[in-house]
């Protein structure tokens, strides 16, 4: 793995090589990493000599995202951050307040390349990776605002964490190191839309985190529809991923699938999606989250009405397949992914689309 240029994306030990090479006193590695993960960039970190902060921010990037809008829901209280980086791109985060902790949603790349037909994020495409610095930025940025201790993660905002793997990896261990965050890695999830060769990957890093998998269709042809990624790995291809992630880590395997009217959310998919589970995956424990769609104008997709979530479930849950219709929190400030980032660019022209 080549070493990342910007700093928060160092571990302590890295730092320590670095700050050893300027002739620095090893405790800077830790006042510096635990600096980081509380959100400061190295201009706000005054416990440094002043010509050692100098230095640095000219040798480095700051790559500290900033706060550039936050809307919080009169509903539930979530509040949803679109966040500028240094070179003038902007992604989101979402801090959501659960009953048993505070949790935020990180972006892990600009735009997304995956083409799903209903999502916000990757209306524009990919633009580019963020560096596992810049994901640590977003959970002590909105740590810092909210001034509250974050007990987990979910990798669901904007872009396909397993399509920026490394970075993604090294923010997963960044986070979980007690000089900083000391986040679990039980309290974090990853959402995949199914790359399934990272899949194997990541069952061989030995992480207990959860591992969730967008579905959205319980067969090839709708899949593909509406999931280009489907096209690569089939369904077949990563339900036998699915199982050998089991296998191999013990953890449930949790998958989502977004219910879209007169798409993907009748009956009959109902029972197929039961018993494609039920067919790759027996006797493992697994969990369906259903979620009704955030409505995206460009895409033309509908959200079906609770009650049609709630046949679904319940027909899941009669067949034996554990499924519960999330709630959705920040439903009235545009919690789906992507969808602050392209009304601001919208706003400032920055895409014509
Ligand atoms: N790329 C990853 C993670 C980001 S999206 C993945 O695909 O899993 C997090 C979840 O939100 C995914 O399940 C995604 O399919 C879903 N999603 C995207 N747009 C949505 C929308 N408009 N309404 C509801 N869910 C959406």
């Amino acid at each position: 793995m080549d070493r990342p240029l910007d700093l928060p994306s160092l571990f302590p030990e890295e730092l320590l090589d670095l700050f050893a090479s300027l002739g620095q006193p090893a405790y800077r590695a830790k006042q510096v990493f635990s600096a980081f993960s509380r959100g400061l960039s190295v201009g706000e970190i005054t416990t440094l000599p002043k010509k050692l902060r100098e230095q640095l921010m000219r040798d480095y990037p700051d790559v500290q995202p900033r706060i550039a809008a936050k809307r919080v829901s009169a509903l539930d209280g979530t509040a949803k951050y679109l966040l500028s980086l240094s070179d003038g791109n902007s992604v989101e985060a979402v801090l959501m307040r659960y009953e048993h902790g505070t949790t935020v949603c990180v972006s892990s790349q600009v735009g997304c390349a995956m083409g799903c037909a209903f999502c916000a994020s990757t209306i524009g495409g990919k633009v580019r990776n963020l560096t596992a610095g810049e994901m640590l930025g977003e959970v002590a940025a909105l740590a810092r605002d909210a001034g509250e201790r974050i007990d987990g993660i979910v990798i669901m905002g904007i872009g396909e964490p397993l399509d920026n793997y490394d970075n993604v990896l090294r923010f997963l261990r960044l986070v979980n190191r007690p000089e900083g965050l000391g986040i679990g890695y039980r309290h974090i999830s990853l959402s995949t839309c199914g790359v399934v060769p990272k899949i194997y990957d990541l069952a061989n890093e030995d992480l207990p985190i959860t591992l969730s998998i967008s579905l959205h269709a319980s067969d090839d042809a709708r899949r593909s529809r509406i999931m280009p990624v489907n096209r690569k790995w089939n369904l077949d291809q990563l339900l036998t991923a699915c199982a050998s992630y089991f296998d191999k880590t013990g953890r449930r395997i949790s998958f989502e699938y977004t219910l879209i009217a007169g798409e993907n959310d009748t009956q009959e998919e109902a029972k197929r999606l039961a018993g494609l589970l039920k067919l790759y995956l027996p006797d493992r424990p697994l969990h369906v989250n259903l979620i009704r769609l955030n409505e995206v104008k460009e895409t033309g997709y509908k959200t079906p009405d609770e009650g049609a979530a709630r046949r679904f479930a319940e027909t899941l849950n009669r067949l034996g397949v554990t499924a519960t219709v999330r709630r959705r929190l920040g439903s009235d400030v545009n919690a789906a992914c992507g969808q602050l980032r392209r009304q601001s660019a919208a706003k400032s022209g920055e895409e014509s689309k």
